[in-house]
């Protein structure tokens, strides 16, 4: 076991961090308040290498792992968690391609994201479902050996300016999970319409739009997973994107903790300054320790997907300790600063709105706990012989 990281890595984690501070950082208040989508930022991370992390050398890319995703993505949402989720979304949208494209769609597809600045954007969800990926209900009708789509998607990140869309839609709603397929969408073709930006609560620079698909028709090369196969391709995408969300919430996180010491050692109360205090002391601590949790949580899912681990369980523990982390931990950084937490003078209340997100994206924190639970009741192996089988005399 080593959790030292490799010279790469901290040059890796060492440039996105210099990129977040210098690209990502002055412009983050600009972009929650006018929530307009930060193309130019996008634009430079692709430039300098930084979109498109999870695309393999063999079709143009970095050839990095998840966790080395990982420490690129904590970096860039310590300086803004919205501006990350725009800009790791081609990841997300991207991934089923990676993971379940042939050779032709990989170079075809994966090869334009490298050449060109384009966007990809990922889509279950639906107006009237989203935890329940098996209960949609956008139509995918065969035609030949091409499909027709038909219906709504909901909640689609960056869909207003996504060149491309991985859209998840069934052959027969009444089949659930094993109607479902996947197919890459041209957002040029003829029937599909991008909604305008839907306005949020936080990571207000991350574009959210409604998409309309009416009677579209996927050629058969861009038919990604046929209807049977897609349910089980949206869920080992998640499985590989989890861990990023969980290294999204640690840097979040990380910065709202920065953000408290700054002030506590500085604001003064009672004749000294807070950070004098033990009650203030212990908001730290917690904070501290938790997002070290976090960190590690994040690095092993991360690390057993780069294994090709079965990471299911690993992800969602991962995503959902550290969503809660990055929620506790700004509530608690609007706390120690008091009054001004709450105004928009300090980052921390954007942090706060910002978190949030993380407990609900990517399956929400009751369906993490679903699987976990699931897992620990079911499969997992106990050490202990069963309390009714022992001799309690
Ligand atoms: C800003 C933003 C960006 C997003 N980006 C994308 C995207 O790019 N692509 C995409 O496809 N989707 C995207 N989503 C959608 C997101 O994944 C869904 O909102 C999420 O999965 C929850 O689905 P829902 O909103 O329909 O809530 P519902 O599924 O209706 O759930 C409502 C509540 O009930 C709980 N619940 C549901 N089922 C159960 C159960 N069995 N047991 C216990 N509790 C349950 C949920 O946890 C939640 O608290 C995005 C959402 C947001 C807000």
């Amino acid at each position: 076991m080593d959790f030292i990281l490799t010279e790469e890595q901290t040059k890796l984690k060492a440039k996105a961090r210099e990129f977040a501070i210098r690209e990502v950082l002055p412009v983050a208040r600009k972009y929650d308040e006018s929530e307009e989508f930060p193309l130019p930022v996008i634009k430079k991370a692709w430039e300098e290498k930084l979109l498109n992390l999870g695309i393999p050398k063999k079709y143009g890319g970095k050839g990095y792992g998840l966790l080395d995703a990982c420490l690129v993505v904590e970096e860039m949402s310590s300086a803004c968690p919205g501006i990350a989720t725009s800009i790791f979304d081609n990841n997300l949208g991207a991934e089923p391609i990676v993971i379940g494209g042939n050779e032709e769609q990989k170079e075809r597809i994966l090869g334009e994201l490298i050449n060109e600045p384009k966007l990809i954007a990922f889509a279950t969800s639906e107006p009237t479902m989203g935890s329940d990926v098996a209960g949609m209900k956008c139509r995918a009708e065969k035609d030949g050996e091409e499909y027709i789509l038909n219906g709504a998607k909901f909640w689609i990140t960056n869909g207003g300016y996504a060149d491309y869309i991985t859209v998840f839609a069934t052959a027969d709603p009444e089949k659930k999970h094993k109607g479902i397929g996947t197919f890459i969408v041209d957002t040029k073709t003829e029937g599909v319409k991008l909604g305008k930006h839907i306005p949020k609560l936080g990571q207000r620079s991350s574009n959210t739009v409604a998409v309309s698909l009416k009677n579209v028709r996927i050629p058969k090369e861009n038919v990604l997973a046929k209807p049977g196969r897609g349910f089980v391709l949206g869920m080992q995408t998640f499985a590989h994107t989890r861990p990023a969300i969980g290294a999204f919430a640690v840097g979040c996180a990380r910065s709202a903790m920065e953000y408290s010491i700054d002030y506590a050692q500085k604001r003064e109360a009672f004749g000294r300054t807070i950070a004098n205090y033990q009650v203030i002391q212990e908001k730290i601590a917690n904070m501290y320790k938790d997002i070290e949790a976090a960190r590690l949580l994040t690095y092993k899912a991360a690390w057993e997907a780069d294994q090709g681990l079965d990471n299911n369980m690993s992800s969602a523990i991962a995503k959902a300790f550290a969503s809660d982390v990055a929620m506790n931990v700004t509530t608690e950084a609007v706390q120690i600063y008091g009054g001004y937490g709450y105004l928009r003078t300090y980052p921390v209340e954007k942090l706060f709105r910002d978190a949030k997100l993380y407990q609900i994206y990517e399956g929400t924190s009751e369906i993490q706990r679903i699987i976990i639970s699931r897992f620990a009741m079911k499969k997992y192996e106990h050490a202990m012989p069963s309390v009714f089988k022992r001799d309690r005399a």
